[in-house]
């Protein structure tokens, strides 16, 4: 197999560019990974979503319900202490959802069912003489 020089310098070329490319789409995750284990080792408290008195230094099971214990988050220590604070993966348990305050038209279809009946207190008689 005979390779002109010209060749091997456009192999070559191109040999880099996918390699710069690659390590665009792939390299780029270790300093995420680096976040991930620090979360892991601030975690040292784990709780029950469905029993928060249930405190353990491990994860495992809770002992009441048999659920999987959640990591306890307690970064938010300048919050107010009578507040809720949640997980996002707790919230997803309880089924919470947010939506910001903002303006809409007011306006609310509701579809219900229902018996008429007529108010007695707007019905007059009048007995003729
Ligand atoms: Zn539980």
């Amino acid at each position: 197999m005979n390779i002109d020089k010209k060749t091997k310098i456009l192999l070559a070329i191109t040999l880099l560019v996918g390699l710069l490319v690659g390590a665009l789409f792939f390299g780029g995750s270790t300093k995420e990974e680096d976040n991930k284990t620090e979360v892991k080792s601030k975690a040292e408290v784990w709780t029950c979503s469905m029993h928060p008195q249930i405190r353990q230094p491990e994860p495992g099971d809770c002992p009441i319900c048999g659920m999987d214990l959640i990591p306890l988050e307690s970064g938010n220590d300048d919050i107010d202490p009578e507040a809720i604070s949640m997980s996002e993966s707790a919230m997803i348990i309880a089924g919470i959802s947010t939506y910001k305050v903002g303006n809409t038209d007011g306006i609310k279809e509701i579809a219900l069912n229902g018996k008429i009946e007529v108010n007695e207190k707007t019905v007059y008689s009048q007995s003729s003489h």
